[in-house]
């Protein structure tokens, strides 16, 4: 399923055996290719392996941490220079980070309490830089994983969108490791339909056909894409 960078092999290669491998998923699914975005997950990674990712044209990616993010994207945006990158968080974020994330990302898919909220509309109207959000839903309802609970998805969907006025385009998940995704998927899928949301921000190395088949819009690729990350790093 999925197709790590092999030694020699370039990024460009990658991508196009990655993206290969998502196009029959999309259409054993029955769906468009086209209808499923590729995230570049380099948490992790230095600037130089990530660098020919961006010269092989690919310009979206997600950091799962503000600090490391802020220490390598600038350098990484000039590389990229003229083309835009669009770089998502897709890890915690403390409220005392707001400014940071709001400052370094493009979009943020984190957003999970109504402080977190509040924290980031202020710093998107201090920087005059209103970015889209993604809700992250706690799917399998784990107390080590950050995320609203799917029983609030909607009311917490609304509330920042009416209450707080974030721009909330999707629902983001990380389904439990160790359960077969699916049923988490498609619970996924089903609440961004109920907030009538489009974006669905899941799947990952081990399981983005799955996603893909359940509805996925987004998928966060990592280690198929760059090999894998040192165990030694989170
Ligand atoms: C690391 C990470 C990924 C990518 O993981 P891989 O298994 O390497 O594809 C996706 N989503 C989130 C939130 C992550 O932290």
């Amino acid at each position: 399923m999925s197709a790590p960078v092999q030694a020699g092999q370039s990024a460009a290669e990658a991508l196009r055996a990655l993206r290969r491998q998502i196009e029959t998923a999309a259409r054993s699914a029955e769906r468009d290719p086209k209808s499923v975005e590729l995230m570049a997950v380099s948490k992790t990674l230095s600037i130089d392996a990530i660098a020919p990712f961006i010269k092989a044209g690919h310009d979206r990616f997600g950091e799962n941490r503000v600090q490391e993010a802020k220490s390598k994207w600038p350098t990484l945006r000039q590389i990229a220079s003229p083309a835009p990158i669009r770089l998502h968080l897709i890890g915690p974020l403390q409220t005392n980070k707001a400014r940071d994330a709001v400052a370094c990302f493009d979009v943020i898919e984190t957003v999970d309490r109504p402080k977190i909220a509040r924290a980031l509309k202020a710093q998107m109207d201090a920087q005059n830089r209103p970015l889209p959000v993604l809700v992250q839903v706690n799917v399998g309802e784990e107390p080590q994983k950050a995320g609203c609970t799917p029983a609030d998805t909607e009311t917490f969907v609304a509330f920042c969108q009416r209450e707080v006025g974030l721009d909330v385009r999707g629902l983001m998940a990380i389904p439990p490791f160790h359960e077969p995704p699916a049923p988490h998927f498609a619970l996924v899928d089903t609440l961004a339909d109920r907030c009538a949301l489009p974006v669905r921000s899941f799947g990952m190395s081990h399981d983005y056909a799955c996603a893909i088949s359940q509805g996925a819009t987004r998928i966060r690729i990592g280690s198929a894409l760059f090999g894998p990350r040192d165990p030694a790093k989170p």
